[in-house]
């Protein structure tokens, strides 16, 4: 019998699925416990923007009707947003859309993407499934991104470049002095990926924002999301923006309808809860203050985060996750981002918070730390 695996590029067929957090649901079935945390995801604990609940509630009713396939009153709004026109933005089912369509569009086996290691996961495969080669990078000390040596990865094969800044998982930023010096650098032919799933979360005023930098003459693509600060990951909506010759392009390869009508409602609607982003940045602030406190007093290492997740070093990783887990909270163990010895940690509700740290006291307890990982905070 003939093996569909072998009628794909063999590099697809290797390719390990993403893992993505572990469903609440998941873990009630297994344990037959309740009252399970979910610290996995990144997600907005405190839920979706009330408006775009409402919008919502407003717009099930007209689900028989399909979706607005070109996203016109959300493109204008965004547009609106970013002061730029309306061919400069491509609507999607979540950004990762984006990334799978871009690298569907420029890779092809002899060509090359290249990104930074323990960056976004979906870089890898996205290159991985469209027969492209891709190029992880070392790291530079702080688990911030090398930015010369990216640059000096990148040879006449090198169609595009993926940074998140914030970088999932580490939550490390690159500034303003380090994303001009590697602009500067890089060849026309690239498209360079700007992925900022978490911008709205930094406060670093040296934090370069990658639309400020758009110009005719250079392809970078812009990537935001209404999966975080907006609260609306389930429903997956998020975009690109880009130069129009781009957008055009991406138009040309998705999905008819890619984006439900109920997301598209939801994201115009959030847009405007400012109440709501207010909070979600006061609860994100609060939180990372306390779990950096109380990791500097368990002697926990921890990366300074400029997001909404923290990553920590625990020793094993897998075994600290899986006591964890017995314990009802659900955190991200990190050894597909080859760091084995972290976990990913998203900022909760201040009592979500508080229940992490004392399982984790419970759990550490049991599963010590290595000596050599008792050092505090490293610094970013
Ligand atoms: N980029 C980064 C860096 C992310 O961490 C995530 C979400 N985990 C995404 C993109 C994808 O977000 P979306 O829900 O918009 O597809």
């Amino acid at each position: 019998m003939i093996k569909a695996e072998d009628l794909v590029l063999s590099p697809v067929a290797a390719l390990h699925p993403y893992e993505p957090g572990k469903p609440i649901e998941e873990l009630e079935h297994e344990d037959g416990a309740g009252d399970v945390i979910k610290l996995a995801s990144n997600e907005n604990p405190l839920g979706p923007s009330p408006m775009a609940i409402a919008a919502v509630r407003a717009a099930l009713a007209e689900v028989n009707r399909y979706p607005d396939g070109g996203c016109w009153a959300l493109t204008r709004k965004i547009a609106a947003r970013h002061q730029v026109g309306m061919e400069r933005i491509f609507a999607a089912s979540g950004s990762v859309e984006v990334l799978n369509l871009l690298a569907f569009l420029f890779l092809r086996p002899g060509l090359n993407a290249v990104f930074s290691e323990h960056g976004f996961a979906i870089y890898a495969l996205a290159t991985a499934a469209a027969g492209g080669e891709g190029r992880a990078i070392p790291m530079k000390p702080g688990y911030n991104f090398d930015l010369d040596a990216i640059a000096g990865a990148i040879d006449g094969s090198t169609r595009l470049v993926f940074l998140d800044n914030p970088n999932n998982p580490t939550g490390t930023i690159f500034r303003k002095a380090e994303w001009e010096r590697f602009l500067a650098k890089v060849p026309e032919q690239v498209v360079i990926v700007a992925d900022e799933a978490y911008f709205e979360f930094v406060r670093d005023r040296d934090y370069p924002d990658s639309l400020n930098y758009q110009d005719p003459d250079r392809l970078i693509v812009t990537l935001r999301t209404f999966s975080k600060i907006f609260g609306l990951a389930g429903l997956r909506v998020g975009y690109a923006v880009a130069r129009p010759d781009i957008i055009t392009l991406l138009h040309k390869v998705r999905q008819p309808f890619n984006v439900t009508s109920l997301a598209q409602i939801a994201a115009i609607a959030g847009l405007d809860d400012a109440p709501h982003v207010r909070q979600t940045l006061e609860n994100n602030a609060a939180g990372l203050a306390y779990l950096e406190h109380e990791f500097k007093r368990l002697g926990i290492d921890f990366v300074p985060s400029h997001a909404n997740f923290i990553l920590a070093e625990v020793g094993d990783g897998l075994k600290v996750f899986n006591g964890l887990l017995k314990l009802g909270v659900i955190v991200r163990p990190m050894g597909g981002y080859g760091l084995p010895g972290h976990l990913r940690i998203s900022v909760g509700l201040e009592h979500e918070n508080r229940r992490l740290v004392s399982a984790l006291k419970q759990v550490l307890a049991k599963t010590p730390l290595r000596a050599a990982t008792n050092r505090g905070a490293i610094t970013d």
